[in-house]
């Protein structure tokens, strides 16, 4: 048997490195929810986050067990968008430089926010490129080289995915016993990481990934028994836009994740107006991935469950996120 990339003492150690940083989100309850499901939900809030998304866990735990001479160079990573916001804010809190490989046509908000986050720290820097015909992750590379910067990718990384575990062990540690837990999958390091920290606390809890519809990399690898690679998917999940499940994560969400599910850009559309109305909270497009799978049926009965749900993320264009919930999806 190959050993995983990451333990559940790494989710505690990454825990101990962020107690009095990241927020202890709140668990958010809704009776309508509940209603409309018939089971006990519980939606951990990680669009609450510092920054607005669980990356920052992850960032920060990889971030802070630098050496002092790659503090010194710094932090560089390429993202779509949260991660960029998740390194550029750990990399200032430990006063260090950043440089992001963003694609040109990130949310216009993620854009702004990450340059915010770099503001007055020297060195740092957003670097854009075109998503459709350049290869990011040698763009970062090359600069890495270059700058003696050491670059932390999105999920890949057992820093990263100890860290966004931390999210799943405060919502077990709150609410006690689930029967599951549903969390989306991009490249896989919230999954991974989350899985391992849930199947320690409660071994016989189910732990369920929910892709789009569009871009189900990791339920086509599951299917296949190795990692599939498809062209980038078209979705409003932008936060999922990956390509292909991790080296690290893939061999992690095998092991402890019993399925991965699809939803549709409509259905994560209906579940945006739902927190937007109901809870009055506002999840973007990626983030309400888990919580579509529950309350649209895709999970089939839930009646007298309890289930952990993760909302990962609240970064939303307001602009695109008030065509969305007037329009549907493809003329938003
Ligand atoms: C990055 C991200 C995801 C996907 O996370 P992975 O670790 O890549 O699976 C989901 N939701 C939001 C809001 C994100 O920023």
């Amino acid at each position: 048997m190959t050993s995983l990339a990451i333990t559940f003492a790494d989710v505690e150690a990454a825990a101990q490195r962020l107690a009095g940083v990241a927020h202890r989100t709140p668990v958010l309850r809704s009776r309508t929810a509940d209603e409309r499901s018939g089971a006990e939900l519980f939606f951990k809030a990680e669009h609450l986050q510092r920054m607005g998304a669980f990356k920052f866990r992850g960032a920060y735990n990889a971030l802070s067990q630098f050496t002092p001479e790659q503090r010194r160079a710094g932090a560089l990573a390429f993202s779509s968008g949260n991660h960029a916001q998740a390194i550029a804010l750990s990399a200032r809190l430990l006063g260090m430089p950043s440089v992001i490989v963003m694609p040109q046509d990130a949310p216009p908000v993620k854009l702004a926010a990450t340059r915010g986050y770099q503001a007055g720290q020297p060195g740092s820097e957003v670097i854009l490129y075109d998503r459709y015909s350049e290869d990011r992750e040698a763009i970062g590379r090359r600069i890495a080289e270059e700058r003696g910067m050491t670059l932390i990718p999105p999920y890949d990384h057992p820093h990263v995915m100890a860290g966004q575990g931390t999210a799943a062990l405060e919502l077990v540690d709150e609410v006690g016993r689930l029967d599951k837990l549903v969390v989306c999958v991009g490249g896989g390091g919230l999954i991974s990481g989350c899985a391992t920290a849930a199947k320690h606390r409660l071994p016989a809890i189910e732990v369920i990934g929910v892709e789009p519809e569009a871009g189900n990399d990791t339920q086509r690898s599951f299917a296949r028994g190795e990692i599939v690679k498809i062209d980038v998917p078209q979705t409003i999940a932008d936060g999922a836009q990956t390509q292909a499940p991790g080296r690290l994560t893939f061999p992690v969400t095998r092991a402890l994740v019993s399925r991965i599910v699809t939803v549709s850009d409509a259905q994560l559309v209906t579940t945006m107006r739902f927190f937007a109305e109901r809870l009055k909270q506002i999840v973007e497009p990626t983030g309400c991935l888990a919580a579509a799978a529950v309350l649209e049926g895709v999970l089939g009965d839930l009646r007298g469950q309890r289930i952990g749900v993760i909302l990962s993320g609240g970064n939303v264009d307001l602009a695109q996120y008030g065509r969305l919930l007037q329009n549907n999806p493809e003329i938003a």
